[in-house]
């Protein structure tokens, strides 16, 4: 049996349990109860004083959950497990109110190393791992308003991951409003109630969505009006859908039932696009009433933890949103980007569009009696109201807030997309300079080259193979060995990177699994990771400069099977090219495209890249049949014609 002991009784907003329920309690109960076996595994076993628990208990820390549970498999009789954890959002609630330590220590991506494989969000199932959308393709970032700090993504076999200890996060960013811009402002119209005012406010949990209906309610109130509202938020969980459901009306005798009716939603304050378009969003939605303010950030769901690929369809969710508002109802911008970019910390988002609701004349409460409830609530003051002016700024001029974060900070180089193919190409040449040298680049170019003459010569305005070219062969030949993971570590852009965002004397930790010096997980055969203190960086900026021995005999880590496999890689694809190059024809581009696009799979590190290069092979060897025998195909696709079958 497994017990999870979580410090607060589940869906109660962690109300603590009556009783003297605790973990040691349980361990002498079970074993009264004839258990054979019991074990404890907790996330901090140091806090258990062993002698305490019922005799022959043992305790182990979570990380061996997968060991202590295969024992327990092979014991005979009835054995418990007791996992002790802390409730995630309940520990968040205390560190806020300052019951709980809350460590000064944040897990931390390189991006330019991370390969986008997922295996951070597999092994934490952790939806503050998001997804960063690069030039190099999708990969992870850790969205630091969110994290719960409970470091389990950095067991994510790779060695992107670094924690950062001491310091403190920078906010703003650097950038410095004026509060003339806000002075300018016009004054915003009040909407009437007429009688009620309905208004929806849908998002997810522990980000603040209840706090935007509170406020609405209290400014009402304190306007003398009437107010009530119903917060329905899932299952308490951080992450699950919230949805608040706010009346305001001229007195109490206009308000009844608590929950808004189908169509009742004068607006929709929505936090977060999917909640906005889900089934108990668009239903209270009326068309040429309801007004729409949607934050479109693509906040993942839980399938983005089990499928890195996975995509959230804006683009249809908007649309649904514009048809049950009516046309011009539903505006929509990327408050989560706005709000990180200005004031350097994504928790602002929703409270921006309140303010934009509040400058659109929206609301049926006046602009001070907002800003006083926000003052009333007594939390990070001076920050909500200053997220609150840039969500009214938005509202009036668009423009400025995009000046304004042109200003905030420059994008990183790799976060911006190239605009054609050429500048594609131009860039990773460029880097294979720094990744290796002129001529390695110069194989690269010249590769890419044949291939567009290729394509063109078959399709005048076609690009698509040398584009999939273009960016597959760049992966394959930089790939992630020693050397380049210590210059994406310390060729400064990296470091400049991590200085914008904390401030303050902080520590670097690093977390990986050098192949030459770590062990081995005895149950799985994998390599463990390790952390290694700051004097890492220096390590990693000497490494660097070794470069120049990737994949000579005096290479040390050359050998390993997965450096000679990399290389191995290289030569395969730039033969299968090659091929692809001698049969090309109009008819068969598209595969060719798909059989040039199977690297992007082959992502992570070790075991984990392993595993998606077996899953590569296996569509390399069906598109190549799809390519050698495209009659083959179209047998297949003639089997299905209708009057075939009939
Ligand atoms: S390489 Fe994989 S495990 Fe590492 S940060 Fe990126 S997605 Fe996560």
């Amino acid at each position: 049996y497994k017990i999870l002991f979580n410090d607060a009784v589940a869906m109660t907003g962690g109300q603590a349990h009556d009783g003297p329920l605790s973990v040691q309690a349980i361990t002498h109960e079970m074993k009264a109860e004839g258990a054979a076996k019991i074990v404890v595994v907790s996330a901090d076993p140091s806090k258990f004083d062993k002698s305490q628990f019922a005799a022959g208990t043992d305790l182990y820390h979570r990380d061996q959950l997968m060991t202590v549970q295969k024992e327990l498999e092979a014991t005979p009789g009835v054995t418990i497990l007791i996992y002790e954890q802390t409730c995630a959002t309940e520990l968040r609630r205390r560190r806020k109110r300052g019951s709980a330590e809350d460590p000064s220590k944040r897990a931390y991506i390189n991006d330019r190393i991370c390969e986008g494989c997922g295996d951070c969000g597999m092994a934490s199932n952790c939806l503050s791992v998001q997804p960063l959308e690069t030039e190099l393709g999708r990969k992870r970032v850790i969205d630091q308003s969110a994290c719960n700090k409970d470091f389990s993504c950095v067991k994510g076999f790779c060695p992107s991951f670094v924690t950062i200890e001491g310091g403190e996060m920078a906010k703003g960013k650097g950038v410095e409003i004026a509060d003339e811009l806000f002075a300018r402002l016009p004054q915003p119209k009040v909407a009437s109630t007429d009688g009620v005012f309905g208004a929806l406010v849908c998002g997810i949990g522990g980000t603040g969505v209840v706090t935007i209906s509170s406020l609405m309610g209290d400014a009402a109130q304190s306007e003398g009006k009437a107010s009530q509202v119903l917060d329905l938020t899932g299952m308490a969980q951080k992450f699950g859908a919230v949805y608040c459901h706010l009346k305001i009306g001229d007195s109490v005798n206009h308000l009844n039932a608590t929950r808004l009716s189908t169509g009742k939603a004068n607006l929709l304050i929505g936090a977060d696009i999917v909640t906005s378009a889900s089934n108990e969003g668009l239903s209270r939605l009326r068309q040429g009433v309801t007004r729409a303010v949607v934050n479109e950030h693509e906040t993942v769901t839980g399938a983005f933890t089990r499928d890195g690929d996975f995509h959230i369809p804006v683009d249809d969710m908007r649309k649904a949103l514009q048809r049950f508002t009516g046309a011009g109802n539903a505006h929509f911008f990327d408050s989560t980007e706005v709000a990180e970019a200005l004031t350097g910390d994504t928790i602002g988002a929703n409270i921006m569009l309140l303010g934009y609701a509040c400058q659109m004349g929206w609301l049926p409460v006046r602009l001070e009696s907002l800003e006083a409830a926000i003052e009333r609530n007594g939390v990070a003051v001076a920050y909500n109201l200053r997220a609150f002016k840039l969500g009214r700024l938005m509202a009036h001029d668009a423009s400025q807030i995009e000046s304004l974060m042109e200003q905030s900070f420059a994008t990183p180089e790799w976060h911006q997309l190239s605009e054609s193919v050429d500048q594609l190409i131009e860039r990773r040449g460029r880097d294979l300079v720094s990744y290796q040298n002129q001529a390695y680049a110069d194989g690269y170019l010249k590769l890419v080259e044949r291939v567009r003459k290729a394509e063109t010569a078959i399709k005048a305005d076609s690009n698509e193979l040398t584009e999939a070219v273009a960016r597959n062969l760049y992966k394959l030949m930089a790939y992630k060995d020693e050397y380049e993971v210590a210059r994406l570590y310390t060729d400064g852009t990296w470091l400049a990177a991590v200085e914008r965002q904390f401030k303050g004397d902080f520590k670097l930790k690093f977390h990986m699994a050098p192949p030459l010096i770590s062990k081995r997980d005895p149950d799985t055969g994998r390599l463990q990771k390790r952390e290694f203190g700051p004097w890492m960086y220096r390590a990693l900026k000497l490494l660097s400069r070794f470069k120049g021995l990737r994949g000579t005999r005096l290479d040390p880590f050359g050998y390993s099977e997965e450096r000679r496999q990399e290389r191995a890689l290289i030569g395969k694809y730039q033969q299968r090219i090659e091929q692809l190059i001698a049969g090309l024809s109009a008819d068969n581009l598209a595969t060719a495209r798909d059989i040039a696009s199977v690297p992007e799979q082959i992502r992570g590190f070790g075991h984990v890249k392993e595993r998606n290069l077996a899953l590569a092979q296996e569509r390399w060897t069906l598109l190549q049949e799809r390519f050698d025998n495209p009659a083959r195909r179209i047998q297949s696709v003639q089997v299905m014609e209708p009057e075939k079958v009939a």
